[in-house]
């Protein structure tokens, strides 16, 4: 049986404290090397007893982990891979929303797990397909072990996929985090992995209620996880928090980001309940444009990050980070 707790709000955030109030920025290749070198010489502990290393990682590059600032928390898109889909999978798109944002037939798509540290705490935020997630941690120096916690957006296999290792949970020492409404879901369903997985982390899961985006305090210390029903039902918005930077790590909330930022209605396949999607969408993207808070999402081709807008002609408009 899971072990259910809804955290407590306010206190110790989970990425350390919070006073720095630097801007959410990219790191460039001399300042990502750099930040890594540091972190790795100040805390060989945390990072899994590499000790200093003269080992230079490699540069962010185009489809590459991408790593950024975020008040005292650095977070790295880790992408398993980046490829177009069809829109064969759009449900809502006319052929005028084609024509216009997806003039070739597809659109450009990835695959991507989202890495946080600070305050001595890995956060993983999804898994991927589990064919990339090990090797892009290994890269900036972390095993497995080192992870503290993973928070699932929700139990697709691209999100979910690296949780296991033989059968095992692939991150033996951390805390795994899923909506109740989720895995609620998966458990009742034929084929789903969900309880070889909750049987591989009994004792180190925690179930919690998504909230509201303006609901008052955080659901769980230093991320909050807002409801974003309709993709799956317990589908999960986190509204990651350092040093009075936020972003939300949006999940599957846009596929195919061409078209669904300037047409939020347009659904996809993937989509359990598809009507109830779009309600989450446009509600997600109003309060990320009216509260200029930077966005990341499973689905958004490299560097899987970036700010979105209201535009002028209706819809939303996305600028990816630099
Ligand atoms: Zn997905």
């Amino acid at each position: 049986m899971l072990r259910k707790r809804f955290a407590r709000a306010g206190g110790r955030g989970l990425f350390g404290d919070m006073e720095n109030t630097s801007q959410l920025r990219a790191v460039s290749r001399r300042r990502f090397a750099a930040t890594l070198a540091t972190a790795v010489c100040l805390a060989p502990v945390i990072l899994g007893g590499a000790g200093c290393s003269d080992k230079t990682p490699p540069p962010s590059q185009p489809g590459g982990i991408y790593t950024f600032k975020l008040g005292d928390a650095t977070l790295s898109v880790l992408p398993d891979r980046q490829q177009r889909i069809t829109n064969k999978l759009l449900i809502g798109a006319t052929p005028a929303i084609l024509e216009k944002y997806a003039p070739d037939g597809s659109v450009p798509n990835a695959i991507n797990a989202f890495l946080i540290q600070s305050g001595g705490k890995n956060t993983l935020v999804d898994t991927g397909l589990g064919t990339k997630v090990f090797d892009n941690l290994k890269t900036l120096g972390l095993a497995p072990e080192d992870i503290t916690n993973v928070f699932i957006t929700h139990m697709h296999g691209d999100h979910i996929g690296g949780l296991l290792r033989d059968g095992k949970a692939a991150f033996p020492n951390a805390t795994l985090h899923i909506a109740h409404p989720e895995i609620v879901y998966w458990l009742a369903k034929e084929g789903s992995p969900a309880k070889e997985i909750s049987a591989a982390y009994k004792g180190q899961t925690v179930l919690f209620n998504p909230v509201a985006p303006e609901a008052a305090g955080r659901s769980l210390p230093g991320v909050t996880a807002i409801a974003a029903f309709g993709h799956t039902p317990g589908h999960t918005v986190f509204r990651i928090e350092s040093a009075g930077k936020r972003l939300l790590i949006w999940g599957d909330l846009t596929h195919a980001t061409a078209v669904q930022l300037p047409h939020p209605e347009v659904a996809v396949t993937y989509d359990v309940d598809p009507a109830r999607a779009v309600v989450s969408r446009k509600q997600i993207f109003e309060y990320a444009a009216k509260n200029k808070i930077a966005i990341a999402g499973m689905h958004i081709a490299w560097p899987g990050t970036g700010t979105i807008a209201a535009a002028p002609q209706g819809g939303f408009a996305f600028t990816p980070a630099t």
